[in-house]
């Protein structure tokens, strides 16, 4: 059962030519499908070309060459319906300080043209938690509401596919989770889910699939479980009875860490040697092994191989 395409991108490119100064490559040749209900990743370190790629999708930057199709509408030929299928929450945060999230919910339905009795506000407040908050000034808001705001305004119109550019940058560990639950139940009733970041953490927890951008280039995209995959290397640590040796030993890219009387911990990678061959090397030394516990580290490790220079 495959599912249709919700967005699909054909040798997209994006040079800035600024007046006088040499030209940015923002976008080189980037081809990409997106599939209707996944939430899909677009990483990258700052620079990469992730806010340039959106804002061609919201129109606000002109692509340079390349196909652009989303929702069945070519970006060329049928913009308007490319606008009404995409909802954007934008990198920065703008918010008239004097608009209450009920009343900017109001304005921006106003913009759709979607009449009163057609307007879903108290759902979307819902939504995202902002029921409470629904008459207070924006301004009063917190970082993180404001945020939520910003994803109710892209809902407004109801679109299929919602695209957020780094849509925790700058937001504390908690309000992050809240956000990335938002965001999930969003996903959940169906709405196909865009979000770019250069958080490793919130791409491994969010994500169904991951495209890491680097210079404009396309240098991986897979799902994350296949990125994390690829991942060599593993800690692992160890709870046991007595020091142990392993540490004169000549195991094949083993390092030790840590290396107490009762925990050990080391790294290994897993091309090189299996778990079962370490924990034998224990064993022929008589250590008791009470508790083993493995980091598989993170798409840190994938991430830095494949934006190094
Ligand atoms: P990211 O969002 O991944 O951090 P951007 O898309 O903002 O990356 O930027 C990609 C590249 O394009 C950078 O080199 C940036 O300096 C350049 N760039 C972005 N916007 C403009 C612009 N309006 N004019 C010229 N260069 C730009
Ligand atoms: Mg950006």
């Amino acid at each position: 059962m495959s599912k249709k395409n919700v967005l699909t991108v054909k040798n997209l490119n994006k040079i800035y030519s600024k007046n006088g100064s040499k030209t940015v490559n923002a976008i080189k040749n980037l081809n990409l499908e997106v599939k209707e209900g996944e939430i899909f990743g677009l990483l990258g370190p700052n620079g990469a070309g992730k806010s340039t790629f959106i804002n061609i999708l919201g129109g606000s930057v002109m692509k340079s060459s390349g196909q652009l199709n989303v929702w069945g509408f070519d970006i060329d030929k049928n913009p308007r319906q490319v606008k009404a299928s995409i909802g954007i929450v934008p990198q920065e945060v703008t918010l008239d300080p004097f608009f209450s999230p009920r009343k900017l919910l109001d304005l921006q339905a106003g913009l759709y043209g979607i009449k009163k009795k057609d307007r879903i506000t108290d759902t979307i407040l819902k939504l995202v938690s902002l029921e409470e908050q629904a008459n207070s000034y924006a301004r009063s808001l917190s970082g993180g509401m404001k945020r939520r705001l910003l994803i109710a305004k892209a809902m407004v119109h109801q679109p299929p596919i919602i695209i957020l550019d780094e849509p925790t940058a700058g937001v504390d560990v908690d309000l992050r989770k809240t956000l990335w639950e938002n965001v999930k139940s969003l996903n959940a009733r169906g709405v196909t889910t865009i979000l770019t970041t250069h958080y490793l953490e919130e791409a491994e927890k969010m994500c169904d699939r991951i495209g890491i951008l680097n210079k404009g280039e396309l240098v991986a995209l897979d799902t994350t479980k296949n990125l994390l995959e690829r991942i060599q290397t593993k800690i692992v640590s160890f709870l046991i009875d007595k020091k142990s040796n392993i540490i004169n030993k000549e195991l094949s890219s083993v390092k030790v860490i840590a290396d107490d009387e009762n925990k050990l911990i080391i790294s290994y990678e897993k091309s090189k040697i299996s778990i079962d061959e370490i924990i034998l090397e224990l064993k022929k030394e008589h250590i008791k092994i009470f508790d083993i516990s493995t980091d598989d580290g993170d798409l840190e490790d994938v991430f830095l191989r494949l934006t190094k220079d």
